[in-house]
């Protein structure tokens, strides 16, 4: 029996009615929760001062591309993108490059350096989309003992959903989509529920426009024979739109995949920020699941309607996606632009993005083991110090959290009761030694995409736009 007590914490349980307990000791016995009391006495393998510090269930960063971000980060922030495009567009070429060019050990050391800002970020499960190095991300999942859903995207490139070439948006060969469903079938029978039942398998189509209609009934098909889940991209910008109006008639992505059968309360749906009318009313009664990634979609100037969904009755979890893991800063963002929208101070409220960050992503995962801490869940915790400048005094645990906090004030995250990171450090590797590879990488890949015009030539000098 391995015993793991968090000791004297303000716990949020989570789950279906949340409540909170001051100055409790949480005992994790072998993997799950056994108990809420005041003062354990028992014997414990591990213990973890967590005074001072708020004490919730592991976050679920629902959506990310681990690989495709530390080398990325601050090219495009402030540049325009197409009217009809997203971020990732103006980042396809240098994106591309880097998964021909780059060798194995490079790529594992980017894709490494990523996962550990994910980890650090507050997320004890990660939902990985894969577009290279699957692998490499199994490996980590392995070593590092977090929790991970991963799906194999197809198309499995990131030239084939497009990028910018001469101010337009193209798209590259996809490839044989069929043969990468059908890789992604075979993962999920060779891989689903290993590492103690840490790794699950599911399929990842990458949207309604750039998956054959063909191929996206068979995946339907498919999460009703194995039970497994479908993730996508959807509504998530206008080319997406236009593509979809065009082979349906007029139809909202949304329309055309219901149309399919395809919705469900197996699919999460990424990003989801041009919904017209009667789209929420068909997520809500399809129950099919949101992902909000509110700060990846700020820096696009959208807001996607996170509120509407909740308010509507649509299931929403909470995610990053690419470029920043900060899970505290999505909650934040989630809220704050929540309020703007919806212009109203109460709605949403920081309960409700933590909800969605927890119980909104177990329910969208179809793991009501996860998401809550409560007899018998899996013991997947973060405990965040209350204590700093920033967040302190605490009048409202939850407040101080969504609004005062960031990653910075993590002290632990434990998966299965075993701790993964503490103050900020993931356990399980040698984070400098990383951080060295990875930062190679990014300079050999950044000197070749200058070479080949992709980049400018004097990178602290470019243009960055008007002032006033
Ligand atoms: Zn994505």
């Amino acid at each position: 029996m391995a015993t793991t007590v968090v000791r004297d914490g303000i716990i949020w349980t989570g789950g279906a009615s949340p409540q909170v307990h001051a100055r409790r000791d949480l005992v994790i016995e072998n993997g799950t929760v056994a108990a809420i009391e005041p003062a354990f006495r028992g014997r414990a393998d591990t213990e973890i001062d967590a005074g001072g510090c708020l004490v919730v269930p592991g976050l679920v960063n629902a959506h990310v591309h681990a690989g495709c971000s530390p080398h990325i980060r601050g090219m495009t922030e402030d540049a325009a993108i197409p009217k009809t495009g997203a971020y990732y567009h103006a980042l396809g070429s240098v994106l591309t490059m880097g998964y021909q060019q780059l060798s194995r050990d490079e790529f594992a050391a980017l894709m490494e350096w990523d996962c550990i800002a994910m980890l650090a970020g507050g997320a004890t499960t990660i939902v990985e989309e894969n577009f290279g190095g699957h692998d490499i991300w199994i490996e980590l999942v392995e070593k590092l003992g977090f929790r991970s859903d991963l799906g194999l995207t197809y198309p499995n490139s990131v030239a084939s959903i497009g990028y910018i070439k001469d101010g337009k948006i193209v798209m590259g060969d996809p490839g044989d989509i069929g043969a990468m469903f059908q890789a992604g079938l075979k993962l999920h029978e060779t891989h689903n529920g290993k590492f103690d039942d840490r790794l699950r398998i599911h399929l990842s189509p990458h949207g309604p426009d750039t998956v054959p209609e063909e191929i996206l009934r068979e995946t339907r098909k498919a999460c009703d024979r194995l039970g497994v889940n479908a993730n996508l991209h959807l509504a998530q910008h206008l080319e997406e739109r236009n593509t979809i109006a065009k082979k349906s008639g007029g139809k909202t992505s949304i329309e055309f995949l219901d149309s399919l059968g395809f919705l469900g309360p197996h699919v999460m749906g990424m990003h989801v920020t041009f919904v017209e009318k009667g789209d929420i009313g068909i997520l809500a009664r399809t129950r099919t699941n949101v992902v909000h990634g509110s700060y990846r979609k700020a820096k696009e100037a959208l807001i996607s309607p996170f509120w509407d969904f909740v308010a509507g009755g649509v299931n929403v979890a909470i995610a990053t996606d690419s470029f920043s893991h900060d899970m505290i800063q999505d909650l934040r963002f989630a809220a704050m632009l929540g309020k703007i929208r919806n212009k109203d101070v109460g709605t949403p409220n920081a309960s409700q993005v933590l909800a969605c960050a927890t119980a909104g992503a177990a329910t969208a995962l179809r793991r009501p083991d996860l998401g809550h801490i409560g007899i018998g869940a899996r013991g997947d915790i973060a405990v965040i110090d209350l204590g700093s400048p920033f967040n302190s005094p605490v009048y409202d645990p939850l407040r101080s959290l969504v609004y005062y906090s960031s990653a910075r004030d993590i002290r632990w995250t434990l998966v299965d009761g075993k701790p993964v990171t503490k103050n900020g450090q993931v356990l399980g590797t040698d984070m400098n030694a990383v951080r060295q590879r990875a930062h190679a990488a990014a300079e050999r890949l950044w000197m070749l995409a200058e070479k080949d015009g992709l980049l400018p030539k004097d990178r602290f000098h470019h243009d960055h736009g008007h002032t006033h």
